[in-house]
């Protein structure tokens, strides 16, 4: 075995990782001098791209104020002014936000707030959650029990709460033959429904399901009705509806939450990557007022914390993040860009042999890789297409964010996009270009 490349334990021991050295708009360079275009921000995080001076003077400004106060000693004005923002630009209903310090936090938060609330009114029977396989919630216990990635879960099985995962909404490989989108979608909600029945409905906590699939699925976007098929079946039961807006949230799909565009409101929304858009760690739950009002009237608190909830410098740098998107009219840019990068995608891989789907919404675009588009077989994941074609795209400066298939072919290798939305249209023909060329190589070291 190699000696480890550095003191920090890396998710791959052994893996020889570039230095970054500075980063600056959608590039990050190493300390070699070689620039990455970002065009996976990360982990759908840098949505501002790197180095925003306004964002960085915020939090300059917010250290030198106080850059720490415990919440049950203090607020802070900045913590506030976030909250009344998200409030503001929430859906209906949502009266507060709970912060956090990244995504499975904030998942965590909201199935404990979820539960307390059933506590709190009255119905202490409700036990279950259900969620769906093929979805990322978060790599913390709870957030791993929601999630349906068999991969990450399998040898914490024995740690996990008991979770009942339906179908996701994959309609690249879910839907039948002649079966219209719409009908695929409530063949999904009868699913949801039989599984409610089975459990209980007045047993059931909560329905847990991202808006738009990310880090384990590639950009799934839901088909038309679905998510309002399910919101109403969640509504008929006294279910809550979580939607997990980690990654899509936040602008990432062309609209601040991805919710808006399937006219469905949550009643807990979990937000955190593109919230503070990688300048500091920080993720929310946005709540609907009648799960506050019952911890209000009830027992006062919600029995949850840590030590970082609304840590200011964090909020200053994620009010910075929000005031920018909107003050220069960036979500309208999302979605101008958003249908650039598709075209660019579509003229690069609708004809591919090996692309067997390419789907998303916005800046959050992804690309399926399969044998041949007949069968829609994936590539064996012994080969790690995913993690090649990475590699071939780091060799050529661009950073992708890789996924890979299933033993059990439920689903194949696929590239998630998902570039800060100040790229530009140049930057978009660099991604998709040099995309186009690592897939080649990947795939010609594979044959
Ligand atoms: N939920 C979703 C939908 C995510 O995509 C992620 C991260 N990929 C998480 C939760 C977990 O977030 P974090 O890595 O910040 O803990």
């Amino acid at each position: 075995m190699n000696a480890p490349d550095t003191r920090i334990l890396h998710r791959q021991i052994h893996h020889r990782l570039p230095v970054a050295a500075h980063a600056s708009g959608v590039t990050i360079t190493d300390t070699a001098g070689r620039d990455y275009i970002d065009a996976s921000g990360g982990a759908a995080v840098s949505c501002l791209g790197h180095g925003h001076p306004e964002v960085i003077a915020a939090m300059h400004a917010q250290i030198d104020r106080v850059a720490y106060a415990h919440t049950s000693f203090f607020t802070t004005d900045v913590a506030e002014e976030l909250a009344a923002e998200l409030v503001r630009t929430a859906p209906e209903g949502m009266t507060h936000a709970y912060f956090v310090s990244g995504g499975s936090e904030a998942v965590e938060a909201a199935l404990k707030m979820a539960r307390q609330f059933f506590v709190e009114i009255g119905q202490p029977q409700r036990r279950h959650f259900i969620a769906r396989q093929q979805s990322y919630h978060g790599n913390t216990l709870g957030a791993l029990a929601v999630g349906g990635n068999e991969w990450r879960r399998r040898q914490f099985a024995p740690l996990l709460i008991p979770v009942t995962h339906v179908s996701a909404c994959y309609e690249y490989r879910g839907r039948a033959d002649g079966e219209t989108a719409e009908a695929y979608g409530q063949r999904l909600v009868q699913e949801l429904a039989g599984a409610i029945d089975r459990l209980g409905g007045e047993n059931v906590i909560a329905f847990v399901a991202e808006t738009v699939g990310g880090a384990t699925s590639g950009a799934l976007t839901p088909v038309p009705g679905y998510l309002k098929g399910v919101r109403d079946l969640c509504s008929r039961h006294g279910i809550l509806l979580i939607l997990d807006e980690v990654m899509c949230g936040m602008g990432r799909t062309g609209t601040l939450h991805a919710c808006e565009q399937e006219g469905v409101v949550p009643d807990l929304i979990t937000i955190a990557k593109g919230l503070g858009g990688g300048y500091q760690p920080i993720g929310a739950v946005l709540a609907q007022g009648r799960i506050v009002d019952a911890f209000a009237k009830g027992s006062g608190l919600f029995q949850h914390g840590h030590t970082y909830l609304g840590h200011p410098v964090a909020c200053a740098a994620a009010l910075a993040v929000q005031r920018i998107i909107h003050r220069d009219g960036l979500l309208t840019e999302v979605q101008r860009l958003g249908y650039g990068l598709r075209e660019r995608l579509q003229a690069a891989f609708g004809a591919h042999d090996h692309v067997g789907d390419i789907r998303g919404r916005g800046l959050f675009q992804a690309i399926e890789l399969v044998q041949d588009r007949a069968s829609k077989n994936p590539f064996d994941p012994a080969l790690k297409l995913h993690a090649r074609i990475k590699a071939q795209c780091m060799e050529r400066g661009l950073m992708v964010y890789p996924m890979g298939g299933t033993i059990d072919g439920a689903r194949g290798d696929h590239v998630l996009l998902a570039p800060p939305f100040i790229a530009t249209d140049a930057d978009l023909d660099a991604i998709v270009g040099r995309l186009a060329d690592a897939v080649q190589a990947a795939l010609a070291s594979v044959r």
